[in-house]
């Protein structure tokens, strides 16, 4: 497939101060179109809005799947992105489970990179700050009729995002969501599917209403093990030993939990995968044997939590601040991820 480079004759101004998440969007993007059987029409060209009938098929039965990662730019002019295969080949795991036809990984991954080397003045430098990068495909035919679409579009947008944390990394406070849940095993939670997240909204507005930051979701059957904390991975320091919740089938696998467990092994701490009970962490709370709890995700990082809100009580973790291990992952992730520390493992793209 050729891929057309169509540049803007009429380029917007750079955003100038203090940069927030996914407000601003960079002058170019790629698209491709999925019709007759075949992804085609692949091209950089300007931002710009879509045109679509009322009856296209994602408005309807929302069949669509997205990605996230990051481009870094260091001050010397160094571009890297962070294990971007990755979030390509999750995103053809996650069209499958909705009938998307796969994408080619390797074309559009040379696309994702000729279109952020064209955009680099775009990335921000600053400390902490990043340029977001969101591959979605979204099904286009437009029939209703609940099938698989025969038409699609797949596009990256790029936008320069501000550091996560404002002043330094904050403990967070969880709320643990009993009635709601995210996903179910044999759903769609195990995949980026765009529906997911319409579904978290409600609990997430609940918890931010009763004071806290972010849901601790339950497993759906017998709301008595930890899945995740809103769209992050969950990893908690228990007894001295790393656990997290195994995938096992409703639980979205995270590249940076996966980053995170290939790091901890690397230096022989060992991090457990298996079910984790809820009472359990609570249990840990109150004996103090609970030490640390960290979320993971490609938008924080590294999301440190000082507080859990069990029922009508809240637990102090760590005494409300962040532990050694949260500090040391951080890090070590964000060093590699911005070219400050060496990277063994081999997860960084150079792009210039
Ligand atoms: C994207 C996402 C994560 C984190 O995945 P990363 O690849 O680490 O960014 C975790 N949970 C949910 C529900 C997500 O959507």
């Amino acid at each position: 497939m050729e891929l057309e480079i169509i540049k803007t004759k009429t380029p917007k101004q750079k955003p100038q101060g203090k940069l927030g998440f996914g407000k601003i969007f960079t002058d170019h993007m790629f698209v491709m179109e999925y019709h007759n059987g075949q992804w085609g029409n692949a091209r950089i060209q300007p931002y710009a809005p879509f045109t679509l009938d009322p009856s296209t098929s994602v408005f309807h039965y929302g069949q669509a799947v997205f990605e996230g990662t990051k481009a870094y730019k260091n001050d010397k002019g160094e571009i890297r992105l962070f294990r971007p295969r990755n979030n390509f080949e999750r995103m053809n795991e996650s069209d499958a489970r909705i009938c998307i036809p796969p994408i080619d990984v390797d074309f559009v991954l040379d696309a994702l990179k000729q279109l952020v080397l064209l955009e680099k003045d775009w990335i921000p430098t600053g400390e902490g700050e990043s340029l977001y990068i969101r591959p979605t495909v979204i099904a286009t035919e437009t029939a209703l009729g609940v099938h698989a679409a025969h038409d699609y579009i797949f596009f990256i947008i790029l936008s320069p995002s501000g550091a996560y944390y404002a002043h330094g990394l904050e403990p967070v406070k969880l709320y643990v969501e009993e009635h709601y849940v995210r996903a179910a095993r044999g759903g769609t939670g195990h995949h980026k599917v765009v529906g997911n997240y319409a579904a978290s909204l409600k609990a997430g507005e609940k918890a931010a209403g009763l004071g806290y930051d972010q849901v601790m979701w339950l497993d759906a059957k017998e709301h008595k093990y930890v899945e995740e904390v809103g769209s992050m991975n969950i990893f908690f320091v228990l007894d001295g030993k790393v656990v997290t919740p195994a995938l096992l089938g409703s639980i979205l696998p995270g590249i940076t939990r996966r980053s995170v467990i290939e790091l901890l092994r690397s230096r022989g701490v060992e991090v457990e995968e298996k079910e984790v009970a809820i009472a359990d962490i609570i249990e840990g709370a109150k004996n103090g044997k609970l030490t640390e709890v960290f979320g993971t995700g490609t938008a924080a990082v590294i999301s440190p939590v000082g507080t859990i809100g069990y029922g009508d009580k809240d637990y102090l973790v760590g005494g409300g601040k962040m532990g050694e291990i949260t500090r040391s992952v951080y890090d070590e992730l964000t060093g590699i991820q911005t070219g400050k520390r060496e990277d063994p493992f081999g997860w960084v793209v150079r792009l210039q």
